[in-house]
């Protein structure tokens, strides 16, 4: 999955996904990640969260709207991304994802599970752009 969040000028939210969808994958499947919610979510008064992975675990736990409502409840963009995730790995322990958040203030942030890290990338005008990872829980 691509997956992107982007905040503009005036301080509009937008996400989105673009996926190859799963390997070996039966016809006429549906993932995740065009199932708002589930592969990406947005609200413009609090941000937004794109999520990569195992569609077929995720769109069970919308992980990107639980995301966002974590924000909305204040807690920072890394942390909301990790208790979405937790959501899911009681359930499935082997479970591999991610997803990224970014709040309007402009403030972001990833989480990630069953991998050693996921790098992401991040574009601000006064930053150009970088790749930056976090370790997963
Ligand atoms: N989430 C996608 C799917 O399950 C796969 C991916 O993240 O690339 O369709």
């Amino acid at each position: 999955t691509i997956g992107m969040i982007v905040i503009d000028s005036n301080k509009n939210v937008a996400a989105g996904t673009s996926t190859n969808g799963a390997r070996h994958k039966i016809p006429g499947r549906v993932g995740d990640s065009p199932i708002p919610g589930s592969g990406a979510y947005c609200d413009n008064t609090v941000g937004a969260a794109s999520a990569t992975g195992d569609g077929d675990v995720m769109m069970r736990f919308l992980p990107a709207l639980l995301a966002v409502e974590f924000l909305r409840a204040n807690m920072t963009p890394s942390n909301a991304g990790e208790a979405a995730l937790r959501r899911i790995v009681p359930h499935y322990p082997d479970f591999v994802g991610a997803v990224i958040v970014a709040n309007i203030t402009g403030d972001y942030g990833a989480a990630c599970h069953g991998m050693l890290e996921f790098p992401f990338s991040v574009y601000t005008e006064l930053t150009g752009n970088r790749v930056e990872r976090v370790k997963c829980f």
